[in-house]
């Protein structure tokens, strides 16, 4: 293998053509299964079928008694908080360091997000949310970023402790867990994406779980309406009345989606087995290099990982920009190095600086600025992250990735100046 980077006009050290990770694995049992389903259905208006089976599932594994399908994660989060009565005026305090979605649907309840800088491993920072409580505090939203668990025990005794509402963003963390308790099952509620690249992919769509009876009959009332909100309130409700329109809003997955996340569920344990030993590989490998910190899992703690989240330590490589050491990483074809860009902390993004033209009720209620979230902010700046991938055969194209950063990080002097 030429050493002299590519960047430098040497030969790339992945040589694998076309794409080097794709998400979800679609297997002849997902064709067989959808084209059965095309026969079964492809709207289904109550709580049947592919619906009920799916529902079902998703109880029994994450050991809840409540699963709500929905047309996104963001209509999941968006009916969980509705459902949770948080409107106008409440105050929810939300990581400044999370997908956008977790946040936008409360603008859509008039409720007013509060941000807090997460810690290092770039999850909401327990430390950080004291100082954001107000007599107007309602929740306590939590993202489990990239797939590894926050610290549960510290948010869940914050919570208990002011009596506030502990509300989970599972969207990058299907099947993470932390002491054998899956994500998703530590607050009164959990929203979860099934987008494209999320661990349980569906192409689109989204669940709510919940223990709670009266936060399941807010969901369907939410996005539900009509005939699920029919047969499943109890007549006695108070709300049984409105079963018809619920609250107008219709968040339904398509069938088919729920049928592949169906599919793709049966082997999510496998997928997520497959992936922790390639992640631990690739932390073994990378770890050894300068200027690259792995994560550090606590023992107990079962990542998904939906990504691996390198930290570049400049310092080590004689300051060499994050922006060179990833141009130079492309150029020997890296093409899943990532830098995030739309996941980034809150207060960089124009709607939590200046929601006003867009969303006229905000006012001045959200001024966020950069400089805000100085943790958040010098995570998101320092991270590379890398897709995980779950099989054998890919582990060639893995140790050419590591190769490359071999590469990279022994001659990164040529790169300089
Ligand atoms: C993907 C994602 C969402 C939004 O889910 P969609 O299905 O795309 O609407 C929300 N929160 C997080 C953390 C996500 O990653």
């Amino acid at each position: 293998m030429s050493s002299q980077l590519a960047l430098l006009c040497g030969t790339a050290a992945v040589e694998q053509d076309g794409s080097h990770f794709t998400w979800p694995p679609i297997t002849e049992r997902t064709k067989a299964a959808l084209l059965q389903q095309l026969d079964q259905g492809v709207s289904i208006y109550d709580r049947s079928g592919v619906i009920e089976r799916l529902e079902d599932e998703l109880c029994e594994y994450h050991g809840v008694s409540r699963a709500v399908l929905t047309s996104s994660g963001t209509a999941a989060l968006y009916s969980m908080y509705a459902a949770r009565g948080i409107g106008p005026g409440d105050q929810v305090i939300v990581p400044a360091y999370t997908f956008f979605a977790t946040v936008t649907p409360l603008l859509h309840l008039g409720a007013v997000p509060v941000l807090a800088d997460c810690d290092e491993t770039g999850n909401l920072d327990p430390k950080q949310i004291t100082q954001c409580i107000t007599p107007r505090t309602k929740a306590v939203v939590v993202t489990h970023m990239w797939g590894l668990p926050a610290d549960m025990a510290s948010l869940k005794a914050i919570a208990e402790e002011r009596g506030l509402m502990l509300l989970e963003d599972g969207s990058h963390a299907h099947g993470a867990s932390i002491d054998g308790q899956k994500v998703g099952t530590f607050g009164q509620a959990a929203a979860f994406s099934m987008n494209g690249p999320k661990p349980l992919s569906a192409g689109e769509g989204g669940f709510v779980l919940t223990d709670d009876d009266e936060t399941y009959y807010r969901i369907l009332l939410h996005g539900q309406y009509n005939k699920r909100c029919r047969n499943e309130l109890p007549e006695d409700h108070e709300f049984y009345r409105y079963a018809v329109t619920g609250m107008g809003l219709k968040h339904r997955i398509h069938a088919l989606a729920a049928r592949i996340a169906l599919d793709q569920l049966r082997d999510l344990d496998t997928y997520l087995e497959g992936r922790a030993n390639v992640a631990n590989y690739l932390c073994e490998q990378l770890s050894e290099l300068p200027g690259i910190a792995v994560p550090q899992l606590p023992l107990d703690v079962r990542s998904s990982w939906y990504g691996l989240i390198l930290r570049y330590c400049p310092d080590e490589l004689d300051g060499l920009s994050i922006e060179r050491f990833y141009e130079a990483l492309h150029a020997e074809g890296c093409r899943e190095v990532d830098r995030p860009g739309s996941t980034c902390p809150l207060n960089l993004l124009p709607l939590f600086q200046d929601p006003a033209p867009l969303m006229p009720a905000y006012g001045s209620k959200l001024a966020y600025a950069p400089g805000d979230f100085p943790v958040a902010e010098a995570v998101h700046h320092h991270t590379l992250k890398l897709p995980v991938w779950h099989r054998e055969e890919d582990l060639p194209l893995v140790d050419s990735y590591i190769e490359a950063f071999r590469k990279v990080t022994s001659n990164y002097q040529e790169l300089q100046g």
